[in-house]
């Protein structure tokens, strides 16, 4: 008789901004729907978020992977761009622009401006970044959620990824720049020469996250951008050991399929850290706990089957199936295979 799947009480996802959002919402809509192997419409789902994205402008706080996954989650995302307010309007950044204030290449969108000045108000009143969010996912998640969908920031400290570029005016050759200016300015369209995680080092992890962690009958590791996601979400001290000490068991997806990434830059950002562009590679990156990484198995998509030699002699259990989240069923059956390569591992 076939053993029935282990039951999921709760799944920790450690995500990004677009690529982790729209894995939670398939794993979401697979949970309630029965597609999820053990789950059930109860099963509670944590996304820590990466935070190292956040930067401040115009005076306000905006935290663009928190708020993609409050938005996803919410219903209230601008699907066709994947980030930002659905039906948005632009007139303070046309009234910013006619007033000559700089930079004029990071749009805020008037919705969501509502968003950052809530942030920023209850931050400057003392509030954390964690309880920030919590207030804010009252209105965006408790309605459709209930208590089954958390969202916690990675830290509530100030960690901010910068990027290394080529700068033939600066003595030194290179300049240093944030993140955003980077992927919205330069559109990454230069080679990033070193990723710089400015206050990690000093960062703990918010309150919830390790427990989130060390509590859970599942961590996944969405297909979100393996370094300046994934990858600063594990450096904050105590995460990774949290993730390679949890009893549960840990897998990824690889947001590598084929020779590059299917949206952003993960490519620029793994050529910068010296990691080849590749599904195996970037499983082999992130390791087999076995062998001191922090994954059990990893998924990769059909078209790279070859990897998959590679990544069981990294001792990770791997599968290859298609790993596209063209719609929410798609995106579900990869849920599905994610708790399936999880429970294999325990049979
Ligand atoms: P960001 O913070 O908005 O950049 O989003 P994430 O870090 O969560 O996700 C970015 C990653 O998602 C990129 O590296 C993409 O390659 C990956 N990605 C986006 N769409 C897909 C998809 O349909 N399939 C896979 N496998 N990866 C995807
Ligand atoms: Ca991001």
């Amino acid at each position: 008789m076939p053993s029935s799947p282990p039951t999921l009480r709760r799944i920790t996802v450690l995500s990004g901004g677009v690529g982790g959002a729209r894995f939670i919402q398939g794993l979401l809509h697979g949970l309630r729907s029965g597609l999820v192997p053990g789950g059930s419409p109860d099963t509670e789902v944590t996304v820590v978020a990466n935070t190292a994205d956040d930067w401040w402008i115009h005076g306000l706080k905006v935290c663009p992977d928190l708020d993609t996954v409050m938005y996803t989650l919410g219903d209230g995302i601008d699907v066709e761009r994947g980030w930002g307010r659905r039906d948005e309007t632009w007139s303070a950044r046309t009234e910013l622009e006619a007033y000559g204030v700089e930079p004029t290449w990071f749009g805020l969108g008037d919705r969501d401006i509502a968003t950052h000045l809530v942030r920023t108000q209850m931050l400057e009143a003392g509030f954390s970044l964690s309880q920030v969010t919590a207030a804010l996912c009252r209105r965006w998640l408790s309605p459709l959620h209930g208590d089954t969908v958390t969202l916690l920031p990675m830290s509530d400290d100030r960690v901010e990824t910068h990027i290394a570029v080529a700068d033939p005016d600066s003595p030194s050759g290179r300049s240093v720049i944030h993140f955003q200016e980077y992927w919205v300015r330069l559109r990454a369209a230069v080679p990033a020469e070193a990723v710089l995680v400015v206050g990690q080092d000093a960062a703990t992890p918010a309150p919830g996250v390790l427990e989130a962690i060390a509590g859970t009958d599942l961590v996944i590791l969405p297909p979100s951008n393996p370094v300046v996601s994934v990858g600063t979400i594990l450096g904050v001290p105590g995460i990774r050991d949290a993730v390679r000490a949890t009893p549960a068991p840990v897998v990824g997806l690889s947001p590598i399929v084929g020779a590059s990434h299917v949206h952003g830059m993960a490519a620029q950002v793994l050529t910068s850290i010296g990691v080849e562009v590749s599904a195996g590679a970037v499983g082999a990156h992130f390791g087999a706990r076995s062998e001191g990484g922090v994954l059990d198995g990893w998924l990769v998509d059909s078209r790279d089957a070859d990897q998959l030699a590679r990544l069981e002699a990294a001792g990770l259990r791997a599968q290859a199936v298609p790993l596209m989240m063209s719609d929410p069923d798609a995106t579900a059956a990869m849920a599905a295979a994610a708790v399936a390569l999880a429970s294999a591992g325990r049979a």
